[in-house]
């Protein structure tokens, strides 16, 4: 079978996108250990010239961790607030672990509203443009404090999948990671069929795919595999490839970079089959 991750060693700018369930333990507790090593394994590769932005879910989730919640609140009013809370520990722990190796974080917080409107989209590309050019890492949410859309899941962002697919998009990344806590795509549901296989490469996305990709993922984060695949329609459309990866893996950045067989490749549109 031909080789379809070497070209993954020539990516570049490369957008990292973590879910709630990577940052926190089953108990709803930070994952303190996880967070360490992303922000350590991100600013080595910084040193070795990469531009990575990453996309940070975590907002309710460490909130609800902060604030000593034992579930999740339901009304959206609750779950504003909470991000409100928990937005400002993410950033916190970010800024302190970065520090730690000698790097600087950006907060970004978008709205659908403004990747929609071409003004403030030109003004948010440059500010990933300019903090990209002075080595700063972007950490990139959904405002989840004042947009309702992501946390309800009624409209176009609908998710830190789809969001990480518009800021690739927008800075024209090379690839795309999504961190989760699935090895990858499976050609059926692995919960339910223990027979099912992880799929290396997918080429292009169908039907089939689709239905295959159906469930909802685990109780932490708000997207499951759907979300994934939307997402991915999304970058290969731009010819920006894709990959799906278990967040649980030791350096599962550095190796996807490093062109190792980790996770589902999603092969971008313009990359030779
Ligand atoms: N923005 C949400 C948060 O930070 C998470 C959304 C998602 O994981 O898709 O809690």
């Amino acid at each position: 079978m031909k080789d379809y991750r070497k070209k993954l060693k020539d990516c570049k700018r490369v957008v990292v996108k973590v879910g709630t369930s990577t940052l926190t333990y089953e108990n709803g507790n930070i994952n303190l250990g996880k967070l360490e090593k992303l922000s350590r394994e991100i600013s080595d590769l910084v040193n070795r010239g990469y531009e990575i932005v990453l996309v940070s879910s975590g907002a309710i989730g460490l909130g609800c961790s902060k604030l000593k919640l034992s579930e999740r609140p339901q009304s959206i009013r609750e779950k504003q607030a909470v991000a409100a809370v928990g937005q400002c520990e993410l950033m916190s722990l970010y800024s302190k672990l970065f520090g730690e190796y000698g790097h600087v974080v950006g907060q970004i917080l978008l709205t659908r509203d403004v990747v929609e409107d071409l003004h403030m989209r030109e003004n948010v590309c440059n500010t990933f443009q300019i903090l990209l050019s002075k080595g700063i890492v972007p950490v990139v949410n959904e405002n989840d404090s004042v947009a309702i859309d992501e946390i309800e899941n009624i409209c176009n962002f609908g998710d830190n999948d789809n969001l990480a697919a518009i800021v690739a998009k927008l800075i024209n990344a090379d690839l795309l990671i999504i961190l989760s806590d699935i090895d990858g795509l499976y050609d059926s549901d692995p919960r339910v069929n223990k027979a099912s296989k992880l799929m290396p490469v997918v080429f292009e996305i169908n039907e089939q795919l689709e239905s295959i990709a159906g469930g909802a993922g685990s109780s932490a984060g708000t997207g499951g595999m759907k979300t994934k695949i939307e997402a991915a329609k999304v970058v290969i459309g731009e010819g920006i490839n894709m990959v799906i990866a278990n967040g649980a893996e030791d350096r599962s950045i550095d190796r996807i970079l490093g062109g190792e067989d980790l996770g589902t490749l999603f092969l971008g549109e313009k990359g030779e089959k």
